[in-house]
């Protein structure tokens, strides 16, 4: 079903009348993580008025040490609702658990499978049947087979709404956090027609590479970027705040995005 050859045209979903895929370019932009109301709504404020459609953040955190912060839950999937309903933003929020599927499709527009959990097949076939769109992030060390049959446990269970977000994998390099991998754009379009989407915040790790990575992705096809933004990347409650960029910065890049591919 992911593939390309039996299934020629472009997917393009359509979210309350944005459509990702096809030759359009989405923007999903905010925090790592919701920390408070007022950080949301704040952030949202300045992702539509930056000319972002997606408001990102997470509420379930996975975190690589059990003692890390882990997200304020279902706070602030509630929170993050409101802050993209009053800003006109569609939402996305990762998801790690099938008994919180259910919860998070309620408050959210698009739900986000998160690098590590891309072979949680029992996750993956819950989506199968939420009845929302998915954003799957490439596990880390997944090829492009294991990414893209991973993408068919959802469409087999139904959903055909389903988009591959390349968000960097391991590689020696230890500069950056990840080496994001252009090449799997191009090559994902090829082989699927599924929507391919860009994570150049984790894909580095870097703040600083963050705009080029997002021009170049742009520049390879992607059909849209999630980005991490926050007010205060400093004080983040997250170890994101490194890659996350200023709101001025998110600001230009999206300017400069306009340049070369119409947002949608
Ligand atoms: C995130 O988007 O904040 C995140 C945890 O991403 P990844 O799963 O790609 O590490
Ligand atoms: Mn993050």
């Amino acid at each position: 079903l992911a593939s390309r050859d039996f299934h020629p045209d472009d997917t393009v979903i359509d979210i309350k009348g944005t459509k990702i895929g096809g030759g359009n370019l989405v923007v999903m932009g905010g925090p790592c993580a919701v920390e408070s109301a007022e950080q949301i709504d704040e952030i949202a404020g300045l992702v539509k008025a930056a000319g972002g459609q997606v408001l990102r953040g997470g509420a379930f955190k996975p975190r690589t040490g059990p003692y890390s912060f882990q997200g304020i839950g279902v706070e602030g999937l509630i929170m993050m609702a409101e802050a993209g309903q009053k800003h006109g933003l569609l939402t996305i929020t990762e998801v790690m658990t099938p008994e919180y599927v259910d919860i998070c499709a309620e408050y959210a527009d698009i739900l986000q499978v998160g690098t590590r959990n891309m072979q949680n097949f029992d996750l993956l076939r819950k989506l199968g049947t939420c009845g929302k769109p998915v954003l799957l992030k490439r596990g880390f060390s997944a090829t492009y087979d294991e990414f893209l049959n991973a993408a068919e446990y959802i469409l087999a269970g139904g959903n055909p709404n389903v988009m591959l977000c390349e968000r960097g994998i391991r590689t020696f390099e230890t500069y950056t956090r990840n080496t994001l991998d252009l090449s799997a754009i191009p090559v994902l379009q090829q082989l699927s027609h599924l929507p391919v989407i860009s994570d150049p915040s984790h894909g580095t790790g870097r703040r600083e590479l963050v705009e080029p990575m997002s021009k170049a992705s742009v520049a390879a096809g992607a059909d849209g970027l999630i980005v991490e933004m926050h007010t205060d990347p400093d004080n983040s409650m997250t170890g994101d705040g490194v890659q996350s960029l200023f709101p001025d910065q998110f600001a230009a890049l999206l300017k400069d995005l306009e340049q070369l591919a119409p947002l949608v």
